[in-house]
């Protein structure tokens, strides 16, 4: 296991500006889910998702009036466009020529090899990125037996066949993805492709859920293989607002300490002793916290008598009693206030925080 250094070594591809694998940080995707003939709500979309951390965007491209729209799309979208194909071979030379930089499809569902590799000729010649993709539901017809017995090896068969017709025409600017929407058979899978090649992954589970069990369904997935070093970019699927995905898929990456986004926050889960409504303190903190891009852990507890003890790992805490609070540093205590002045207080000492950390004082991860 490690989940800091030792990443699994992989290829660079290049997106656009964006790289994915070799020394990247692991990038976060999302998909938008506007009808991507509108361009304008397509835009504002992809606006708002950049906006809380998103890096790469992906839209679908069911028709030509769609791949139409990627010309005005791609022209002005803040992040790297990617085109989300199914099924018809044209669209996909259709959208490479609309100012996207990588082609997502799924070969085994694309018409069979020759339009495949008309897409991937197309995609070398312009230089541009793809995501070769086999999930369950996309398995081409020749694996199904296998698939019964041995899901894992089915499916990373059936990639390798993929990677090979790509490596016959010299073309290597591409990422894998290989799920299912069962979270055990895609770490499985993932981790038989990753000891036998250098091609970056995207992970994610496929049709994972709602917010609640599609979280929980991402973070072990994704989380699983990140821990072990694997996968280079990753979308948290939901059936949910995307910018729920971009959010989780922070927190998974955050966690892991594979990047920081924010200071990190630590809560008590409350017990008996608390006094206060610390579910809404917490809140209130994780928000604050989001404005403050510094290596620091802060605790929210839920009383003074035993909070700063419990969280003297952390470097800045406050617990709150039924009308006073405190504000400690390593398990001391170095301030008493009203319940009223807690989060200014707090606020104060994370702005100091900031100077100091400007200023060089401050310690990394
Ligand atoms: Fe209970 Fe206080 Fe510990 Fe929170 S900090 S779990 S309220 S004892």
């Amino acid at each position: 296991m490690n989940s800091t250094g030792n990443r699994r070594k992989t290829r660079t591809v290049k997106v656009g500006t964006l790289e994915i694998g070799g020394q990247a940080p692991v990038s976060i995707q999302s998909m938008t889910n506007t009808d991507t003939t509108d361009a304008a709500a397509t835009l504002e979309q992809i606006k708002l998702l950049a906006e809380n951390g998103c890096e790469l965007i992906r839209v679908a491209v069911p028709n030509f009036e769609a791949a139409d729209a990627l010309k005005v799309i791609t022209s002005r979208s803040p992040l790297p466009v990617i085109a989300d194909i199914h099924f018809d071979y044209k669209l996909a030379l259709a959208a490479m020529d609309n100012g996207i930089c990588k082609v997502r499809i799924n070969p085994g569902n694309i018409g069979g090899y020759k339009k495949f590799m008309e897409i991937a000729r197309k995609a070398a010649d312009l230089g541009l990125a793809m995501r070769i993709g086999v999930n369950s539901g996309s398995l081409e017809r020749k694996w199904y037996d296998l698939y019964k017995h041995s899901p894992s090896e089915a499916l990373v068969n059936s990639v390798f066949g993929f990677v090979e017709s790509l490596e016959k025409i010299n073309y290597q600017n591409f990422v894998v993805s290989i799920k299912d929407s069962d979270v055990l058979k895609t770490i499985n899978a993932n981790r038989l492709f990753a000891v036998q090649t250098e091609y970056p992954l995207h992970l994610g589970i496929t049709e994972a859920g709602p917010l609640e069990t599609g979280m929980i369904k991402g973070a072990i997935g994704i989380g699983t293989l990140l821990a072990e070093g694997i996968g280079d970019t990753i979308r948290v699927s939901l059936t949910a607002s995307p910018v729920e995905e971009i959010k989780i898929a922070k927190k998974i990456l955050q966690a892991l300490k594979l990047r920081r986004f924010n200071a990190e926050l630590i809560s008590c889960p409350t017990c008996g002793r608390c006094q206060v409504d610390l579910v809404s303190l917490s809140n209130e903190v994780e928000s604050i916290l989001e404005h403050y891009d510094l290596p620091l852990t802060v605790a929210v507890m839920g009383c003074a008598v035993n909070g700063p003890g419990e969280a003297r790992e952390a470097d800045i805490g406050v617990c709150a009693g039924q009308k006073k609070g405190l504000l400690f540093k390593k398990g001391k205590v170095i301030k008493r206030v009203n319940l009223d002045q807690l989060l200014n207080v707090l606020s104060l000492e994370l702005e100091k925080e900031r100077i100091d950390h400007k200023k060089g004082a401050g310690k990394d991860y």
